[in-house]
């Protein structure tokens, strides 16, 4: 049905979606003065994935004025990342304390439910108003406004009028599917299963807190313990290696664990709580992120594996962004800035940085360089700068990582990391 074009917004800003690039969307704009609406069509505490955080969210917390109320939660302390090889030959830790180039000592890892709502319920003490089980089932971007329509939970549909639209959906991907503009990166098509387990046998000590990512030959585990006890554990593999296998995806976890010698050590007195998930996660991005009254962050602006737990970062980072850019063009009053062309340029950049390192981590001969850190250069240092999430690198950290990635590059062709397996 056409939706009529409203004259007046009651709304300077809608914002599809309550995860992390909603609500920090949200607070960003009413902290700055202005009207925001974010539909949410969940009732939250909703289960969600992606609960390794990394040390430069900290900043965002820090901008948002929310680290109190986060530290006050008690979610787990991340201060390391650890690369094991699932046969238990090599293991490589990045300790966030340690790096050159980085600021941040530690993360959180989060039970999602919990932070995502304490993220929207922040937004919602700093004024934006949110509309929970709000399913947006419509839009249209008029001359002088956007128009949503959505579905409130056991009522009619409504239509509520904006003078921009960020859309924060998700992997639901609302206005660039509307628009055909998803590009799948070739050759990624991943499947991940995963669940809560409790009573891994995960590293103490220095190590409390620390993501365990075990590489396997073609797929690797990930393991994020959640609290003394609870720990999330999910294996990532091909789509066409899982049909090939034919079997019901509990099993095939099962048959990882088994068969993956540093995951069934800590899996020896492991039970499983609740079910077990399967997410696609087919990596995309949308070829446009901001157009006349419309703007995209986080998993709707882009979709990367999740090997480096990059996700929340980038979907708060371009949820802080691309508010600022929104609250620029309100001031401004014109409904495409070039501050908002800047939001798409800068989070391409931060899409891309750790693209390649998705890429690569893929690629046997950039494995075996990861796998055998060398001291030289402190190389490794840069990378781990990257891994905690600081994206805008100083000069001295961006040539020591092109020099890394030239030498995993010339690793295919002369042994320049020692040839190990991969499985
Ligand atoms: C297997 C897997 C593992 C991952 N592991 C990590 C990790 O360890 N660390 C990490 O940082 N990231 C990880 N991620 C990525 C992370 O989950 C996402 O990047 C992050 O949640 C993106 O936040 P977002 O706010 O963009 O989207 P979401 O958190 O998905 O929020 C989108 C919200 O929009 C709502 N919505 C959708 N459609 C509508 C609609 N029509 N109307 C109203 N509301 C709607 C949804 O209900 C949802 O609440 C992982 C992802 C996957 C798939």
């Amino acid at each position: 049905m056409p939706v009529s074009a409203p004259t007046q917004s009651s709304y300077d800003v809608i914002i599809i979606g309550g995860g992390p690039a909603g609500s920090t969307a949200a607070t960003t704009l009413a902290q700055a003065g202005r009207r925001v609406l974010v539909l949410e069509k969940m009732k939250f505490p909703r289960f969600h994935i992606g609960e390794s955080l990394l040390p430069y969210n900290r900043k965002i917390f820090d901008d948002l004025g929310v680290w109190q109320k986060i530290e006050s939660a008690g979610f787990m302390r991340k201060r390391g990342a650890q690369f094991l090889m699932g046969c238990g030959t090599h293991k490589v830790r990045l300790d966030f304390s340690k790096g050159s180039f980085t600021q941040y000592p530690q993360a959180v890892q989060v039970e999602r439910s919990k932070f995502d709502q304490l993220l929207l319920d922040h937004s919602r003490e700093c004024g934006a108003e949110v509309r929970e089980e709000a399913v947006v089932n419509d839009y249209q971007v008029h001359d002088k406004c956007v128009t949503v329509r959505y579905k409130p939970a056991g009522g009619p549909d409504q239509e509520v009028a904006a003078s921009f639209l960020i859309d924060a959906s998700g992997l639901s991907n609302l206005t660039a599917n509307r628009e055909s503009r998803r590009e799948y990166y070739p050759g990624h098509k991943k499947i991940a299963i995963f669940g809560h387990f409790e009573n891994v046998d995960m590293p103490q000590g220095e190590e409390h807190g620390d993501v365990l990512v075990v590489r396997r030959e073609n797929s690797w585990f990930w393991m994020i313990p959640l609290d003394a006890s609870k720990t999330s554990v999910g294996l990532v593999l091909d789509v066409a290696d899982f049909k090939a296998l034919g079997r019901e995806p509990g099993q095939v976890f099962d048959d990882a664990v088994r068969t993956t010698r540093v995951v069934r050590d800590r899996f020896a007195s492991a039970v499983r709580q609740g079910q077990m998930h399967v997410v696609s996660d087919f990596s995309y991005q949308n070829n446009l992120l901001v157009s006349p009254r419309v703007l995209r962050a986080g998993d709707a602006s882009g979709f990367i594996d999740p090997v480096f737990s990059s996700g929340v970062l980038l979907a708060m980072s371009s949820g802080q962004q691309g508010a600022r850019a929104i609250h620029e063009a309100l001031a401004l009053g014109r409904p495409l800035t070039a501050g908002m062309r800047r939001y798409e340029k800068t989070t391409r950049r931060q899409i891309s940085l750790y693209w390649v390192f998705i890429e690569n981590f893929y690629r046997r001969h950039f494995a075996q360089l990861l796998f055998q850190p060398n001291p030289l250069l402190r190389m490794t240092c840069s990378v781990n700068a990257v891994l905690a999430g600081r994206t805008r690198l100083p000069f001295s950290a961006w040539w020591r990582l092109r020099v890394f990635f030239l030498l995993a590059w010339l690793n295919k062709r002369l042994p320049i990391a020692r040839r190990i397996a991969i499985e």
